[in-house]
């Protein structure tokens, strides 16, 4: 039989039984893909170390019946710290919830892995930013990668940059000035039947932030900072935009924020 080779990040599990777990994996190779993890919560199991939630590994798999099993496996990074803080564990949870959204079975994402591998490092290190900013930056960096990348360049009618107050039309992922504001809602309201539009005002930290989140180096893309004043805005904008577009929120969201 066919044996395969794959490196990826553990995003979510499922105990079964008493020593088994069904793994939902993203990989550079095969995208999104299940595993069944027979065995791999007896300590006995040499397989424990490399299944864990959060895990990046190599793993060699074999297919059978639309399920992957695993032959052999090799811990690369287990983002120790993730577990010592309940706060960041519930935080990486959702974060890896939204990978697993967007990740398409069949179809190899480099770039969401990158950004995710990257964004559990800081968390688990303690790199720079808060929670919240890291979050945000997540929320709106991976809507961003997975084809809802926002033009945050200038208002999306007339082109204005800056001067006047803009904001953001979550749907269309467009910025809106307010004279254009205007006249969109005007028109919409003659033509829409229902459709919620929502038009989030941007302070110009908040917009810079967004900007520097969706385009730095993935590498860099946390190194930024905002003040306490300005921070709930853009946490709020970023939140919003992800999850109306993914169009669900998420139980370990609510978790999340439950703790705060
Ligand atoms: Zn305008």
């Amino acid at each position: 039989m066919d044996q395969l080779h794959v490196r990826g990040l553990v995003v979510r599990e499922n105990q079964l039984g008493e020593y088994d777990k069904l793994l939902t994996v993203i990989t550079e190779e095969l995208g999104r893909i299940t595993v069944s993890g027979k065995g791999v919560r007896s300590l006995k199991s040499k397989h424990m170390p490399a299944t864990q939630l959060f895990c990046y590994s190599d793993f060699v798999l074999r297919q059978s019946h639309g399920y992957y099993y695993i032959s052999d496996s090799a811990l690369i990074e287990s983002f120790f710290h993730l577990r010592m803080d309940l706060n960041k564990l519930a935080l990486a949870s959702y974060l890896c919830d939204i990978a697993a959204e967007f990740a398409v079975e069949g179809v190899g994402d480099e770039e969401l892995l990158r950004l995710t591998l990257n964004t559990l490092y800081a968390i688990s290190e303690d790199r720079p930013g808060s929670l919240e900013l890291v979050k945000a930056a997540y929320e709106l960096r991976s809507a961003a990668i997975e084809g809802y990348l926002p033009n945050l360049d200038e208002c999306g009618v007339c082109g204005v940059r800056e001067g006047k107050p803009l904001r953001l039309d979550i749907m269309n992922g467009r910025l809106l000035c307010e004279d254009c504001l205007r006249t969109v809602r005007r028109t919409a309201d003659a033509d829409d039947e229902g459709t919620a539009h929502i038009y989030l005002r941007l302070t110009p930290a908040v917009l810079e932030a967004m900007r520097y989140a969706v385009s730095a180096p993935v590498g860099r893309y946390l190194s930024f900072s905002l003040s306490g004043d300005e921070m709930p805005l853009f946490a709020s904008v970023c939140e919003k935009y992800l999850l109306n577009h993914i169009e669900h929120g998420f139980y370990t969201l609510e978790f999340y924020k439950s703790l705060l």
